[in-house]
């Protein structure tokens, strides 16, 4: 093929594609220039997910009627001037890139009117076609609206992923810049509803509370003032019982800016080591503050990343300032096993705090070969009787069999006893469900009511009733009966935490593996104090479960002490 230079509309689609990479890139430059322009309020409005439209509307500083053309061309910005203003970024925008971008790839409509203007102006990109400025009567500020992202480009198109992705991308952005700017009032409207707000107050732990939700909140620790000139760290970070699977819950802003840097990531990593189980991450907020200049903004087409000018400085305050805090703050011991730890299930507890059976010499891997070591070898087929004694460490049951003594795992008992009872009422088509006495309202995040609300078939099927009541207010009617052993507010927490884990669980799993996992969560913790007739109950259910001696991952619900081994211990048989 000949080489030749591409038309200018294929060299303005392609180099598009940098700062446009979908619905959600959009809303971000476009608050971005919102903030940029000293907005109190910004209020964003989207359809399809973005597809048809992304409206951002804000009550910043507008447009002189003069610039609006320029304000719409590619590399027009008012922030930069010359090469040696890109040392010492204070704006969010500078490369002058994003309305033009955002023209060549859709139909861009710009309503404006700057402070001191009688009326209006309006202009209309059409795939990097720039049409004329009309006068128009317009409140003060600039409203931009995106209409059908992407019609010109097919191939963009066919790549962006379903409006429930794209919606949730949307939402996690806008609570972001919501969390970092709480003296801005944000709004965010999907589809016509009203999916999330912000007061523009000024109280950050507010805005924490309306993305996370009350509890979760709750359970975030507040970084005390730190004076490491040239580095402030503010934010607010999770106490390890509020981890999650993946690190899309460590959102960090610096200079105002949303990024994605890997080694601030790493640096909460390292802080978090050993307070944290293996593949599980921390939900944290942190703001950093540093001097323009010792930062370089300008290594990312979306300005999605930056480079410190001193990464390890940057590496180690941020590292030391959350370690201290959680060390300090959280109510979580860091390696004592303590009754009521944070309510952590056991997978979600370090290593380093189970007890040691094979210290305790409790391993019956090679008896024969060490003779003080106890038997535990459990008997084969079910489990015996069993009388409850009491619970040690409360997590672990000690009872009575027929043939000696038994320390039961409770978590891992009821994880089995919830698993068999699914499967049992799976297979007979119908998870059952119990009909509350009196509905219960319960109030979630934003993002959780999102989520909640995309999913509201699966929820049906597995048993719940659960019916909108007005923004975040969902009305649960009925729950399934398997977890109506539990509050209905956690009980519906433990599926909608599912639904986070996994974007499209019914893509990917059946409605019975959904479940199971749900059990998991759903089953009694380690930690956490049973009476003795709960006890007893619990024992009377193992009793009854198919494979009561392992939990559905196969590791074992109990240890078994035989009377003989016993005998043997304490020097009564030879
Ligand atoms: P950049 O933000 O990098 O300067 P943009 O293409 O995003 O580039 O915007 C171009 C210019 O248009 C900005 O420099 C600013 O002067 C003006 N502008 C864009 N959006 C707004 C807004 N919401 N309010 C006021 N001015 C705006
Ligand atoms: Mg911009």
């Amino acid at each position: 093929m000949l080489i030749r230079v591409l038309p200018e509309s294929v060299a303005a689609a392609i180099a598009a594609g940098e700062v446009v990479e979908r619905p959600a890139s959009v809303v971000k430059e476009l608050i971005e220039n919102s903030l940029d322009a000293g907005a109190r309020a910004v209020e964003i409005r989207v359809e399809q997910g973005g597809r048809s439209l992304v409206e951002v509307a804000d009550n910043g500083t507008g447009i002189p009627p003069k610039e609006v053309t320029l304000a719409v061309a590619r590399y027009a910005t008012s922030k930069l001037e010359t090469v040696d203003d890109l040392m010492a970024i204070t704006s969010l925008g500078f490369r002058g890139e994003a309305l033009a971008s955002i023209g060549a790839v859709s139909r861009l409509e710009l309503v404006t009117r700057a402070s001191g203007e009688q009326v209006g102006t309006r202009i209309v990109v059409e795939a990097g076609q720039i049409g004329p400025v009309q006068s128009i009567g317009a409140a003060g500020g600039t409203v931009v609206r995106v209409h059908d992202l992407f019609y010109n480009v097919p191939a963009r198109r066919k790549f962006l992923k379903s409006e429930n992705t794209e919606r949730r991308r949307i939402a996690d952005l806008v609570t972001r810049y919501a969390l970092a700017y709480p003296n801005v009032h944000f709004s965010l409207v999907q589809e016509g509803r009203p999916s999330f707000h912000s007061s523009g107050r000024g109280d950050r732990s507010e805005v924490l509370a309306a993305v996370l939700g009350v509890d979760s909140a709750r359970q975030m620790i507040a970084l005390p003032l730190s004076d490491d000139a040239p580095l402030r760290v503010e934010g607010y970070i999770g106490e390890p019982s509020v981890s999650r699977a993946n690190r899309r819950e460590m959102t960090f802003f610096v200079n105002g800016r949303w990024i994605q840097e890997a080694s601030l990531t790493a640096a909460v990593g390292q802080a978090y080591s050993g307070l944290l189980m293996v593949g599980r991450h921390p939900v944290v907020v942190l703001l950093l503050t540093i001097p323009p200049e010792m930062v370089d903004v300008n290594v990312h087409p979306a300005k999605a990343e930056v480079r410190f000018r001193e990464p390890d400085l940057v590496f180690a305050v941020v590292q030391r300032i959350v370690r201290s805090t959680l060390l300090g703050q959280s109510t979580a011991p860091a390696l004592s096993l303590r009754p009521g730890w944070g309510g952590l299930s056991e997978s979600e507890r370090p290593g380093m705090i189970q007890p040691d059976w094979r210290a305790l010499g409790w391993d019956g891997a090679q008896p024969d070969h060490h003779p003080s070591v106890l038997q535990t070898g459990l008997p084969s087929g079910g489990v015996p009787l069993l009388r409850a004694v009491g619970q040690i460490g409360a997590s672990y049951l000690v009872a009575e069999g027929p043939d000696g003594l038994y320390l039961v795992d409770q978590h891992a008992a009821h994880e089995r006893i919830l698993f068999e009872q699914l499967m049992e009422s799976h297979k007979r088509g119908v998870l059952e469900s119990q009909i509350l006495l009196e509905p219960v309202t319960v109030d979630l995040s934003a993002k959780d009511a999102g989520l909640l609300n995309e999913q509201l078939d699966v929820l049906r099927r597995l048993g719940f009733a659960v019916e909108g009541f007005g923004g975040r207010s969902f009305r649960v009617r009925s729950v399934p009966s398997l977890l109506s052993g539990l509050d209905p507010g956690q009980a519906l927490g433990a599926v909608v935490a599912e639904f986070e884990e996994d974007e499209t669980p019914l893509l990917k799993e059946t409605e019975a593996r959904l479940a199971a996992r749900v059990c998991k969560r759903a089953s009694v913790k380690a930690g956490q104090v049973l009476s003795l007739p709960e006890q007893e109950r619990l024992l009377r259910d193992l009793e009854a479960c198919r494979s009561p001696r392992t939990c559905p991952h196969g590791r074992p619900t109990m240890i078994h002490l035989s009377v003989e081994a016993l005998e043997r211990q304490f020097g009564r048989r030879g």
